[in-house]
């Protein structure tokens, strides 16, 4: 791995909001190794789940032990997902993902590592992208492995609910909604239909780890990269902070776009506390 893109290191910087520094930054890394996180979706109108200072908002997300394990805990992530889905359906990319996707196009994207499981940086343009944490977009038959589109679940969820359909609730990250008073218990979650099994959305839910082939890969990304550069994420799961552990360990310099803390502040060279869209907006 290549140190020569000429930044300090030890974080120095931290808290400066310079866009100069950083577009020195992006243009001395030939290669650069992006990791996005949900900083870079709120600008699509997608919520985030922390807030500044990388604490919960709200709920934390629900739980892979207690999804597969209890019927009620399904009917409820449905329920929510079966209403909050319509926004992370509709959802555009914003000035960041098209930043992204630029300096993709200028040859400079190693790997772009997202977070994200809302496929905005495909909706863009980026190629070269992998889903640490899977995509919304489709469901996974625990049982048999069979994939389908997300849509084509809502469309049956909605069939089996009708008097769901038109519910309106408060968005919630990941296509979910605040119904926290709603009664689920007669929500009806259809099976899968080749096997009966459980279906899930295909994304990593908490307590479920990363498939190690797809990690693997992106760790593979980060060793031919010369810089890492964070987006939106204050790095609190441990899928995304070890990637920052490793490039600083190899002595690759690692520069962060993010409002408020990130739990890798020590280990950066260059931190943005910034939009990401006016952090990056040098790249359009
Ligand atoms: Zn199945």
């Amino acid at each position: 791995m290549a140190a020569g893109v000429g930044m300090r290191r030890g974080a120095t910087a931290v808290g400066m909001s310079d866009f100069g520094e950083l577009q020195d930054f992006v243009s001395r890394g030939r290669r650069l190794f992006v990791l996005t996180g949900a900083g870079c979706s709120t600008g699509s109108g997608i919520p985030d789940y922390r807030d500044d200072d990388g604490q919960w908002k709200r709920k934390p997300p629900v739980n892979f032990q207690a999804f597969m394990g209890e019927a009620a805990t399904r009917r409820r992530y449905w329920a929510r997902s079966l209403v909050g889905w319509r926004r992370m359906h509709e959802a555009r990319p914003n000035g960041a993902h098209r930043a992204l996707a630029r300096l993709e196009a200028r040859g400079q994207c190693e790997l772009l590592l997202t977070q994200n499981v809302d496929r905005l940086h495909q909706a863009a343009g980026s190629r070269n992208v992998v889903d640490l944490h899977g995509r919304i977009d489709r469901v996974r038959c625990m049982g048999c492995g069979r994939l389908s589109p997300r849509q084509d679940f809502q469309d049956e969820l909605g069939r089996r609910n009708p008097e769901w359909v038109d519910r309106i609730a408060p968005e919630a990250p990941d296509g979910d909604a605040d119904l926290e008073s709603a009664d689920f218990h007669s929500f009806v979650v259809p099976t899968c239909e080749a096997c009966d099994g459980v279906l899930k959305p295909d994304v990593v839910f908490f307590g479920e780890s990363v498939p190690r082939e797809r990690v693997e890969a992106a760790a593979r990304s980060l060793e031919r990269a010369d810089a890492m550069l964070v987006v939106g994420s204050s790095l609190m799961v441990y899928s995304g902070l070890r990637f920052v552990e490793w490039a600083a360990r190899a002595g690759t310099p690692v520069a962060a776009v993010n409002r408020g803390r990130t739990r890798a502040d020590a280990m950066l060279t260059l931190k943005i506390e910034a939009s990401c869209e006016d952090a990056l907006s040098f790249l359009l």
